[in-house]
């Protein structure tokens, strides 16, 4: 039998990006009954379990800079002052980088931006890379398949030390808990969200409304569980976010790329072990996450399980799909060992039969900008297109969509830096688009 409950919020999606959301607004309204609703059976168990987790302020828009430089600043607090333990380890990232990629116009703009907004890096050069990474592979003369795969050599390093890795689960773990100390509302697992109600505003209650002539607001979601009514539906569906705004005529804007990590374990090899144990750029002594020149391979150091996640942020040739599947959450070995396993060995014998233990697959939703949307329109908040780095902007995106919710013009970062409300709209975008993705 279906009942009918009345919140003031709903936030569907208890991801990195709806805990974050749910725990501001119930932090900054703490009158408001707010129900966070998920629809496996735990927070976070989607693509935010899925991601490499690694955290970089290093982004060649003004906008990105400030939403994960301010995001960064606060895990680190959350883990120094409050003493949540995050595993937030500042490994650095370092991209790897051709002579001509590093003179590109897009770079020096990169780093131009960079410098302008008090972010800090370092360069190195090719002898320094050689020195500090065991077994770095720097050119490649003469190497025929080389030439054939289209690898840049390595004539630089661009790294930031601000940079780490994280745990996602404890990240979502800290928002949900505190969220829920503070929240009136239990939040719901299993309950899967069907649909959006789009009702007409004013209900006229003539049989058939909403008409054209009407306006329209969302008033609440109809799951298997029931209708739940509310003043502000918040969507954090991430690559789902289509399947329920599509049915109400609202572009969500965004497509999902299927995206896959695999584990390599050090321990079976010492050419791994001295790779991971990199000194030189950290106080942790580990080489740093770290981004190949070709083909978008990068590698993640694992320091807990000794070893490395490698990913590729593949470009032309992987589909763009509007929705996740079920079989985009299934990892492709030959993948590994025919694209990715080519390029990491040729850069880093180390890994020359090294093979994965471990493997899994999500999904990046892109926005056409590559930047974050955080809009409020016709009763929705949606909060989306992350475009893959959804972790390192979580803290910034649920602290603007709190302040949109509560009519703020602008939004306090961490760190007390602002940012207009409307700035990540779509109807008031003021960005720059990213060039900086992996
Ligand atoms: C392989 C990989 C590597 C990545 N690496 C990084 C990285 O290094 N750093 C980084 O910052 N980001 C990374 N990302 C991206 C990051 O994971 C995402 O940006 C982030 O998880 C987005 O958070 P979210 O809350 O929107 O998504 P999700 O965690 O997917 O949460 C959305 C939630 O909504 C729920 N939901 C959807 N539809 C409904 C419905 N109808 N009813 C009820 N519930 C629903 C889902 O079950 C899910 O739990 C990576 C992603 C992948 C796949």
């Amino acid at each position: 039998m279906s009942s009918e409950e009345t919140f003031d919020v709903i936030v569907v999606g208890a991801g990195c990006l709806g805990v974050a959301t749910a725990y501001y607004m119930q932090k900054n309204s703490p009158d408001k009954k707010i129900l966070l609703v998920e629809r496996t059976l735990a927070a976070g168990q989607a693509n935010t379990a899925m991601s490499a987790a690694a955290v970089r302020n290093m982004f060649a828009s003004s906008t990105n800079q400030l939403l994960t430089d301010t995001s960064i600043k606060y895990f680190e607090h959350v883990q120094k002052e409050i003493g949540y333990d995050l595993f937030f380890e500042k490994t650095g990232y370092l991209w790897l980088l051709g002579e001509d990629q590093f003179n590109h116009e897009s770079v020096k703009v990169w780093m131009e931006r960079m410098k302008k907004s008090g972010i800090s890096y370092k360069v190195y050069n090719k002898d320094e890379l050689k020195e500090m990474i065991p077994g770095l592979n720097v050119d490649f003369a003469g190497d025929e398949e080389a030439e054939l795969m289209n690898l840049h050599e390595v004539s630089y390093g661009l790294f930031g030390a601000d940079c780490g890795v994280l745990d996602p689960t404890r990240l979502v773990e800290y928002y949900f808990e505190e969220f829920t100390k503070i929240s009136h509302v239990k939040p719901r697992f299993g309950v899967d969200v069907e649909k959006l109600l789009l009702e007409a505003d004013p209900k006229l209650d003539l049989p058939g409304e909403p008409f054209v002539w009407q306006k329209k607001k969302v008033n609440g979601v109809v799951t298997d569980k029931g209708t739940y009514r509310a003043d502000v539906v918040v969507l954090a569906t991430g690559t789902w976010t289509n399947e329920l705004l599509d049915p109400i005529g609202m572009d969500s804007l965004t497509k999902c790329k299927k995206r896959q990590l695999f584990v390599i374990h050090a321990e079976e090899k010492e050419e791994l072990q001295s790779l991971l144990d990199a000194e030189g750029f950290n106080e942790l002594g580990s080489i740093p996450f770290t981004i190949l020149p070709s083909a978008g391979v990068y590698f993640r150091p694992q320091l807990q399980e000794r070893g490395f996640w490698i990913g590729c942020g593949d470009k032309v040739g992987r589909e763009y799909k509007y929705i996740q599947t079920d079989e985009d959450m299934i990892p492709e070995s030959a993948y590994y060992e025919k694209s990715m396993y080519p390029v990491l060995s040729k850069y880093f014998p180390a890994f020359v039969g090294a093979r994965p233990v471990n493997s899994w697959a999500g999904g990046y939703n892109y926005s056409p900008d590559r930047i974050p949307f955080v809009y409020l329109e016709c009763g929705v908040l949606v909060v989306n297109g992350a475009s893959g780095s959804g972790i390192m902007k979580a803290d910034a995106m649920g602290r603007i969509a709190d302040a949109l919710y509560r009519g703020e013009p602008e939004a306090e970062l961490f760190g007390g830096k602002k940012i207009p409300s409307t700035t990540l709209s779509i109807k008031d975008r003021d960005v720059e688009v990213e060039s900086v993705i992996i």
